[in-house]
């Protein structure tokens, strides 16, 4: 988890805080929800920042902590492609294409797809419902990969 936690960008010492401060609050500190709240701290920074990469980055990281958890990801995993389009529609690009490459048939299946900016932020459809991607042998499926590239 500290791993997961350096991902985001905290550093040891981050962790042992959070953690120290859990242990105070609540007596006891899981490591999920230490990095929980490191990831929350650190994405909020990110909005109030308009560090919209980072904060895309952040977003990704707490959804595939979410899917290895075994819990609803996909909310969070659109958060993280939402903030995306929002980096893209700052630089001022106007077509977004999905690329599909490396994630499952049912995803290779819808082929090219260029959208508008507006429309991809307001039809939002990746992650794909239906995605049977697993980016481990172990691991659940649906971990969908499409992701947005600026359409030039
Ligand atoms: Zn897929």
């Amino acid at each position: 988890m500290i791993r997961a936690a350096m991902e985001i960008g905290a550093t040891q010492a981050d962790f042992e805080q959070t953690e120290e401060e859990q242990m105070t609050r609540w007596d006891v500190a899981l490591p999920g929800d230490v990095f929980w709240e490191l990831a929350n701290d650190r994405a909020l920074e990110a909005a109030r920042e308009g560090r919209l990469q980072d904060l895309s980055m952040i977003q990704f990281r707490q959804a595939l902590f979410l899917f290895e958890e075994g819990r609803d990801h996909t909310t969070m995993l659109a958060e993280s492609n939402r903030t995306r389009l929002r980096e893209y529609e700052v630089e001022g690009v106007v077509r977004v294409a999905i690329l599909s490459n490396g994630c499952c048939e049912h995803c290779g299946s819808f082929g090219e797809t260029v959208y508008p900016i507006h429309r991809a932020l307001t039809e939002m459809p990746i992650p794909r419902q239906g995605c049977t991607y697993s980016p481990s042998r172990s691991g659940g499926t649906g971990w969908c990969i499409c992701m947005w590239a600026p359409n030039v």
